[in-house]
């Protein structure tokens, strides 16, 4: 008998935190933060301090109060007592926040497992928001690649690679005494990287897996398109053809494959693509991994903005050293005033004030990130600022997304193949979906133990 324990992503998108016990072992999979995380409570300058540790998120319900696994520091003024943790380890799948934002919450003594692009991704994270970065300072973390077997116990984990919208994301195999168990992480397949993802869900398929916690972002009642990446690409190459002006482009800048989408679209029209230096930063740390990334200092397609520094000049001694490295392909608005029809700049909403400088005249901004932003309620009032800065400005506004996770018809494939005897939908908001898929469902409810 196995037990699983979802603490988080039981019938909601996000905040995955997923308790596997077997015998004397016990690993988590996955130790995230849920989207909208304390939002009913908290508002501006009214959030917790450091100093309440988990007292305020335990009060308000925010935070399973489970022994023997929490920091000591964060315990304090709490009723629940410090107790040497009895966890053999978390594994994450991949770095976004709603995976691994409570990682700073757990005692530092757990081991953490993460993948070698996870890491990548969050120390380069940390090195440039160094404030709003907070991970614990774990004493031991491993990090793994694809194909490795890790032992725990009497457990093996397999990590194998899958494609997500971010690199270095994993699914796992979890060789347990009841049989092989799968957990999906994230993963999409229409994306350049879908042979990571076939990879996993084949492995997956020939070990016959006892269980399956698989994801379902996108496993909604009513199939919608499944845009591509490739179809993003094309839609960016047409903007960008047809702009008479400067091109603006907003994409999360861990997205690799995102960026490679505009790097091709922008090249592809005779355009620079000019990023910014913590952008620059990210595809350098990313460079050594990901050997498609062209090479910011040698390529010449792109170029690194650097906005007026406090000094109201451009002396390379106002900026941060790391900011520095990139001079050599320095480009500041001046320069692209001078000819905006040879540039793609990436943008964002934090970023509009550069406008001022820019002055565009006939520009086009693409947004190219997850919808919610253009759609959610609780985004309404920076969408206004935003139509503002584009209405001041006359720019016209397009978007072009695709998801990073598998489509309906993706998922109820990776499902038939993989053909687990147990499937438990997590990371979804529609577990009762799954139901039509297969025949042997078990719907988590959160904290409520599973044994299966
Ligand atoms: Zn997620
Ligand atoms: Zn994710």
């Amino acid at each position: 008998m196995i037990s699983i324990t979802l603490y988080g992503g039981a019938n909601e998108i996000g905040g995955s935190k997923i308790l596997l016990e077997d015998k004397d072992a016990k690993i988590y999979l996955d130790f995230g933060e849920p989207f909208g995380f304390g939002e009913d409570y908290f508002y501006d300058w009214l959030k917790p301090r450091k100093v309440n540790g988990l007292e305020v998120y335990f009060e308000l319900g925010l935070m399973p109060k489970i022994k023997k696994i929490y920091n000591e520091k964060h315990l304090e003024l709490t009723d629940l007592k410090y107790e040497k943790p009895d966890i053999d380890a978390v594994f994450i799948s991949h770095s976004h926040s709603d995976h691994t934002g409570h990682l700073k919450f757990l005692d530092e003594i757990i081991p953490v497992y993460l993948g070698h692009g996870t890491k990548a991704v969050m120390d380069a994270y940390k090195h440039l928001y160094p404030q709003f970065t907070d991970h614990g300072k774990h004493e031991a973390i491993h990090t793994f690649k694809s194909g490795d077997k890790i032992k725990v116990k009497h457990l093996t984990i397999e990590p194998i690679h899958v494609e997500h919208s971010v690199p270095g994301a994993y699914g796992f195999i979890i060789h347990t005494s009841k049989g092989p168990l799968v957990y999906t992480g994230d993963f999409r397949m229409h994306g350049p990287k879908a042979s990571m993802t076939k990879e996993f869900i084949e492995k997956a398929s020939l070990c016959n897996p006892y269980a399956m916690l698989c994801e379902g972002t996108r496993m909604t009642p009513d199939a919608e398109h499944n845009y591509t990446e490739k179809e993003v690409e094309e839609r960016a190459s047409s903007i960008i053809k047809d702009s008479k002006g400067l091109v603006l482009a907003y994409f999360a800048m861990t997205n690799v494959d995102r960026f490679m989408s505009f790097y091709h679209a922008a090249v592809k029209n005779n355009r620079i693509l000019v990023v910014d230096t913590r952008l620059a930063y990210i595809l350098d740390c990313f460079k050594e991994k990901i050997s498609a990334l062209p090479d910011v200092f040698s390529d010449e397609n792109i170029r690194v903005y650097y906005r007026l520094s406090k000094s109201c000049t451009f002396c390379d001694k106002d900026y941060y050293p790391w900011e520095r490295e990139y001079f050599s392909k320095k480009i500041t608005y001046e320069e692209i005033n001078k000819n905006p029809l040879k540039y793609v700049i990436h943008s964002g909403f934090n970023k509009l004030m550069e406008l001022i400088y820019l002055k565009p005249e006939n520009a086009d901004f693409i947004y190219s990130s997850s919808e919610h932003f253009l759609e959610g309620e609780d985004n309404e009032e920076m969408r206004t600022v935003l139509e503002n800065w584009m209405g001041h400005f006359n720019i016209k506004f397009h978007k072009t997304h695709c998801s990073g996770h598998a489509s309906k018809n993706d998922l109820v494939g990776a499902i038939k193949k993989i053909n687990p005897n147990i499937l438990i939908p997590v990371h979804t908001q529609n577990s009762e979906e799954f139901k039509k898929h297969h025949s042997n469902v078990i719907i988590p409810e959160k904290g409520k133990r599973i044994e299966i």
